[in-house]
Formats: structure tokens, sequence, C-alpha cells
């Protein structure tokens, strides 16, 4: 089938790049003022703590996904290779490790940017995996900046009040380190402040992507992963929350007027797994041709948090840093992704076997052949990985996607 309809362009787009244009040169600003305090972030770590203490908070995942996405994470690999990482550990690490080592950075075309902003803190939870403090401890002997953070109980089922006491202990204890490294003192009305604009970005971007339970669809998966930049990067700032508000009305407009990503959509799909960045656009174009919508997706889902309604921003803080579906036991994980299934209306789901992150794929423990079983529904499980295109096959991969298309086919007939 070959693509006879046109893509509809998200008009905020445009709004997008501005923003991370201003962010990215803010940062960079922000490393060459002396008066000013850049910390680098795990992507759902103590983002807010940090802004509500004056820090510009970079971080290093969205480089290493920007590193797959310009397809050279594998030029700069052997480069982390070569000092003792292992080239199959995360490969959003060793490209980052190894894009620094070679002088290299996205930034230098994007904005014209040396490279990622030099810390004074290196700040990360391992609520995601172990790989993040491995990873800062690299860049925190190379720049001679402190690394500190958070290791909260992981793999949770129930999350109980005492997990929740446990990790705002935890955050206390950060805090207070902080204060007394850099001879700060947190002000917890800012800190509220900061939460609270952090929870409405979460809260607009899950309106945004819960737009996709309308049929059309209008956005996908591949829309999503360049559309959740400001709720990783922009998290805590106004600027966060009145982008996702543009979105959402233009998003909601085109449910209205009965507007898809895909003009014909004929097959809806679910995403678990890690986003495969150097093949975002042959993905993303092989999917359209064949008209189906990735409805929905647990990684873009990550973001999305439970809404701050007032009261103590740490107790939040603590619960939605372990709520993370990453952070969660296998039935867990599964409970929600059948909710996903459900509530998107799936006629099939697509897991991808990350070969670098272990800890963001959930093929391997026979969650995929279980949902197969439980639901009838037809699952693909494809091996890739988030940036290492050397473990990626895009021939074989095409194939599978079409002979998967082909069995929904044979399904409705
Ligand atoms: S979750 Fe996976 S991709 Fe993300 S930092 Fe950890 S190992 Fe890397």
């Amino acid at each position: 089938m070959s693509a006879i309809v046109k893509r509809v362009e998200i008009k905020a787009q445009k709004r997008l790049k501005a923003l991370l244009r201003d962010y990215f040169v803010n940062l960079d600003e922000a490393a060459k003022d002396p008066t000013r305090r850049v910390a680098w972030c795990t992507s759902v770590g103590p983002c807010e703590i940090l802004t509500a203490m004056g820090f510009e908070v970079h971080f290093p995942e969205n480089h290493g996904a920007q590193l797959g996405a310009r397809k050279v994470s594998h030029l700069h690999i052997p480069r982390a290779v070569g000092v003792g990482y292992c080239a199959e550990s995360c490969s959003y690490m060793t490209s980052d490790i190894g894009a620094s080592l070679s002088g290299y950075s996205p930034l230098q075309e994007a904005y014209g940017i040396e490279g990622p902003a030099k810390p004074d803190l290196l700040a990360y939870s391992t609520n995601q995996c172990r790989e993040v403090q491995d990873w800062w401890n690299f860049f925190g002997r190379r720049f001679d900046a402190p690394v500190d953070g958070i290791c909260p109980p992981t793999h949770l089922g129930e999350v109980t009040s005492e997990h929740i006491a446990f990790v705002r202990g935890l955050l206390e204890a950060f805090i207070q380190r902080t204060e007394a490294s850099f001879g700060l003192k947190l002000d917890m009305d800012r800190l509220k402040e900061v939460v609270s604009l952090s929870s409405r970005a979460s809260t607009l971007w899950r309106q945004v992507l819960d737009t996709a339970t309308a049929a059309p669809a209008p956005l996908t998966f591949w829309d999503g992963l360049i559309q959740m930049a400001p709720v990783i990067v922009m998290r805590g700032s106004q600027t966060a929350v009145d982008y996702y508000d543009m979105l959402l009305a233009e998003m909601q407009q085109r449910v209205s007027d009965g507007v898809g990503a895909i003009p014909d959509e004929q097959w809806r799909l679910y995403w678990e797994g890690m986003p495969v960045w150097p093949k975002l656009r042959e993905l993303s174009d092989k999917f359209f041709d064949l008209r189906a919508v990735i409805a929905a997706s647990t990684y873009c889902n990550s973001w999305a948090f439970e809404e701050y309604n007032g009261g103590d921003p740490l107790a939040w803080m603590a619960k939605t840093s372990i709520e993370l579906f990453i952070n969660r036991d296998e039935n867990t994980k599964q409970a929600f992704l059948e909710e996903m299934f459900d509530k998107f209306a799936v006629d099939g789901a697509v897991f991808h076997n990350a070969r670098t992150c272990p800890n963001n794929t959930n093929s391997r423990f026979g969650m995929a052949q279980r949902l197969r079983e439980k639901r009838g529904m037809p699952i693909l499980v494809f091996d890739g990985d988030l940036s290492d295109v050397r473990f990626f096959s895009t021939a074989q991969s095409m194939t599978n996607i079409e002979a998967f298309i082909e069995q929904l086919q044979e399904g409705r007939r």
C-alpha cells in the first residue's frame, strides 16, 4: 500500500521549536555565568527541588535521545566502550559518554551550542534503573562535580504510605545535603509553586494523549515523541503549561472536526517499550502507509503523573516518583497495559525488545505471550534498540510489521 493521503502537520510544532531553542540557549548561558548554577537530572528525578533551589536543569537522557534521532549514536558508542563501558549497556549512556569524549553534540548543529551545559551538580533517582547512577558518576568525575540522588524501592506492586514516607525521607536528606553543599535554603512555598506547575503540565499532557481515544486519533505515538519534550525538560515552568494548553486545544479541535493523524485510520495499536530513535521516520512512514495508528504507548504516558492538589509537595514527589510504570512489578505493569488496551480500543500491540535497555523492555519474561493468550489479541515483538542501530534490522522489522498487519486483517475477515 502506498501513501496517497497526506499527514496533517501539528501547528503547535513551530512554537515547540522556538521553546526548545530558548531552553538550550538559557542552559548554555547559565553554565557560562558564575552567578548561576546548572544541575543535571534524570528524567523523573527530583527536578522540582532543583528548580525551586534556582538550578537550571539539563536532562542527559534527552541528549541521548537527540544523539539517537540524529542517527549518530553508533559512531560515538565505541569511544565509551574504549573507556570500559559495555556496548550492551544503555545506549543513551554510552552514546552520551562517547559523544562527550569525541567533543560532539547535536546541540552544535541545532543551536550553535558546544554541548550540554557543564554541571554544578548531577542529581538522579534510580526509580528507572541503576544505569543513570553510573552514567552520572562518569560525568561527575569528568567535570569534578558532585553526584547525589535517591535510590527508592523498586519493582513495587501496591505503593503504600510506608513507601511514600520512606522516599519522602530520602528527598529530605537530599535537600539537606544540597543546601549544605551550595549554601542554599529551599523555600517550601517556591517548591509548592514548581510542583503545581509540574503537575499542571503533566495533567495537560495526559489530556493531550487521551485525545487519541477518539477514532480517528488526532495524534500518534510518533507525534507524542516530539511533543513530550516540554513535559520532561521544562517541567515546573509556566512555559510548559502554556504550551500544552495550546496543544490540547489543537488536538480537541481535531477531534471535533474528525481530523485524524492518519486520515483513513484502519488499525489502532499500542506501543510498549522504548522508541527506536534513529528509525522514527522509517517506522512512522511504514505504519502510516499501513493506515495503522499507534494510538497510545507506555513511553509517552511515563510523564503523565497524578495531579497535585496542594498539601505536602515532597509527598507528591515521592509518590509520583515510585508510582511510575517502570518502577512497578510485573503484575502491576500487565494490569496497566490491559487498562490502556481497553481505553484506547486497540486491535493489537507492538512490544519493542530494546537490547540495551532491559529496564524498559517488557517482552523478556513472557508478558507479551500471556497477554496474547488472555486477550486473544495479536502482539508483535521485535528486536531493536533505542539508539544503537547495530541492534536493529530495518528490512527484517518492516517485513515483520507488514506480516503483523496482515495477521490483523485475517482476524477481521
Ligand atoms: S531506563 Fe533504559 S534507556 Fe533509560 S537510562 Fe535506564 S537503561 Fe538507559
